[in-house]
């Protein structure tokens, strides 16, 4: 039998699942004659970007594609890994920071979805998943600093006042009010974070990947 990845010759090695294996002789790969699960289309992957930003579920992706729940966390992990957030090329422009808060794993692991938006535009700027700690919510200020922001609108809570000069740092009641509107949004169409409902995510990292395919729509 002949290679799929480098057309050399394979031999016979082992069985799985009583299915004869065969290993390449020059590049090792095993690999079997032929495959009784066929792949998913390319097209399926785009309808699993789609859906997921259309507040479906990994379980109604599955459903809906008629694939399975563990093909569509492949998909999404995959599809995450190939996009690449825009660049941004702004300078002295203001941004708003905020936290929002969910689960991961299980109801008692809390955990939050930490990120920044451009004021004007209200495009999400940076990202990041995790607990509420100094070196999270840094990754996020960092890049804006990065960007030479005018001024940061943020809710009161403290560590923001370590990490951004007085000078460039806004907190007050009702100063942060387009990120929330926006964190209402993304409620609204993640389905993992939507309220009163008992979804939530499981990992941190399927999280992220979600959020990444939620930006790069
Ligand atoms: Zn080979």
């Amino acid at each position: 039998m002949q290679c799929v990845y480098c057309q050399n010759n394979c031999i016979k090695r082992g069985k799985r699942k009583g299915i004869q294996n065969y290993q390449c002789l020059e590049c090792k790969k095993y690999q079997q004659e032929n495959y009784t699960k066929l792949r998913i289309p390319e097209e399926k992957y785009e309808w699993v970007h789609r859906l997921n930003n259309e507040g479906c579920g990994m379980s109604s992706i599955g459903r809906l594609l008629n694939i399975s729940k563990s093909s569509v966390q492949r998909a999404i992990t995959k599809i995450a890994s190939q996009l690449t957030l825009p660049e941004i090329k702004e300078t002295s422009e203001s941004y708003e920071i905020d936290e929002l808060r969910t689960y991961c794993g299980n109801k008692k692991n809390e955990c939050r979805l930490i990120y920044a938006i451009n004021k004007k535009t209200r495009q999400i700027i940076d990202f990041c998943v995790g607990r509420r700690t100094k070196e999270n919510i840094k990754k996020v200020v960092d890049k804006l600093l990065k960007l030479n922001a005018k001024k940061i609108y943020t809710d009161g809570l403290n560590t923001y006042q370590s990490l951004i000069k007085a000078q460039m740092h806004i907190a007050y009641k009702g100063c942060t009010n387009h990120i929330e509107r926006k964190n209402l949004t993304i409620r609204m169409q993640l389905k993992r974070l939507s309220r009163k409902t008992i979804c939530f995510s499981k990992s941190e990292q399927l999280l992220e990947s979600c959020f990444y395919l939620y930006i790069c729509a």
